[in-house]
């Protein structure tokens, strides 16, 4: 039976160990040992040493003790944005936060206790289950890179879950966008500005009457946009000769998408033209969108676990991307699940009591409805 104490006490210790991006290692050995406990297969991927990290992947695997011979996977990631180097979670009433100067981790921590919490309601009340899949990814916040690294492939699995969305939980993505990103650079000439600035061609003017011809900040209700960083320029006396770009686009419309992108770039080099300046640019696909019909089962099974324990189950959208986009387009159908995390990315970050139990509810309802 699922043991609330147990649920809040695991999430409180594991969001005091710090995990950003890349550097996981505490948090890997603690799940390493945690899933050993547990009595799965354990082990660690290379995603570290392809990615840069301290730590790769770990992957857990407990063997189908049913007639049902399925794999399915369950997922959350370990990294957490920052700041994240000392971590002071406080429980209010129903709330858990912290004190003001670190972001909680509940994204993806919320995930990780849920999943923990299962494993344990599996072995303790020896519940049915099929061949379960768990996978704790690195990097996600940066790129996805942990589930990009992951071969998935080697596990003939049917379908997936991952934990990762702000929402109520019962809500469930069965959309994804597309992602673009990476640098415009705009290359003109430098002058000395107080002798001979004619003879300069400033990349930040050129950027400049180009960048109020752009559609960007919220495009439509499924498409945005934004340029996020600029770095360039040597000193007030010099035209600036150099300037870079970060720029993004997503939209739940890959075609929408395209025809942005496209028209981005096309004001660029036309003003770069214009101005007698230089353009070029990476910017390239990231992710990959998905949608996942009503009809999937893996759709169908969280929507009677929901049922069960009458919580609203809702289909949506989500403008993030998250691991879920990775495997759906490597044709392996994952919904990703709303678990109540709050204000994430923030210091303000906060989940309920209630929501952390919800999630561990969803997962033990799954398995124990699970059919072929
Ligand atoms: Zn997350």
């Amino acid at each position: 039976m699922l043991d609330q104490k147990r649920v809040i006490d695991n999430f409180m210790e594991m969001v005091k160990i710090s995990s950003p991006s890349k550097k996981e290692r505490k948090m890997a050995d603690y799940l390493t040992k945690a899933l050993n406990d547990l009595g799965l297969e354990v082990h660690e991927d290379n995603a570290g040493k392809i990615q840069g990290g301290n730590c790769g992947n770990i992957v857990g695997f407990l063997k189908s003790n049913s007639k049902n011979k399925k794999t399915i996977f369950i997922s959350s990631h370990m990294d957490t944005v920052v700041p994240c180097e000392a971590i002071f979670p406080i429980i209010e009433n129903d709330i858990i936060k912290t004190d003001g100067t670190s972001v909680l981790g509940g994204d993806d921590k919320a995930g990780v206790a849920a999943i923990l919490e299962l494993l344990r309601v599996i072995k303790e009340d020896k519940l049915e289950h099929p061949n379960l899949l768990i996978i704790f990814t690195i990097a996600e916040e940066i790129g996805l890179l942990g589930a990009k690294a992951f071969e998935i492939e080697k596990y003939n699995v049917s379908y997936g879950l991952i934990l990762d969305c702000i929402g109520e939980p019962g809500n469930v993505i069965v959309k994804g966008p597309t992602c673009a990103s990476g640098k415009i650079k705009i290359t003109g000439k430098a002058a000395h500005a107080g002798g001979e600035p004619e003879k300069g061609i400033n990349a930040l003017f050129v950027a400049a009457k180009a960048i109020v011809s752009l559609r960007a900040g919220r495009v439509d209700f499924e498409t945005t946009a934004n340029i996020g960083k600029i770095t360039g320029g040597e000193a007030s006396n010099i035209v600036m000769p150099e300037l870079e770009m970060s720029y993004e686009v997503r939209s739940l419309s890959k075609e929408k998408l395209e025809n942005l992108l496209k028209e981005t770039l096309d004001i660029f080099e036309k003003v770069c033209k214009e101005e007698g300046a230089h353009f070029s640019h990476t910017i390239k696909k990231t992710v990959f969108g998905y949608e996942l019909g009503s009809d999937e089962e893996v759709v169908k099974n969280i929507k009677r676990a929901c049922e069960k324990l009458s919580l609203p189950f809702v289909q949506t959208s989500t403008p993030g991307a998250s691991d879920a986009n990775v495997y759906n387009t490597k044709n392996i159908p994952t919904l990703n699940l709303a678990i109540g995390m709050s204000k994430v990315h923030t210091v303000e970050e906060f989940i309920s009591i209630k929501d952390l139990i919800s999630n561990a509810n969803i997962l033990i309802e799954f398995i124990k409805g699970y059919k072929e």
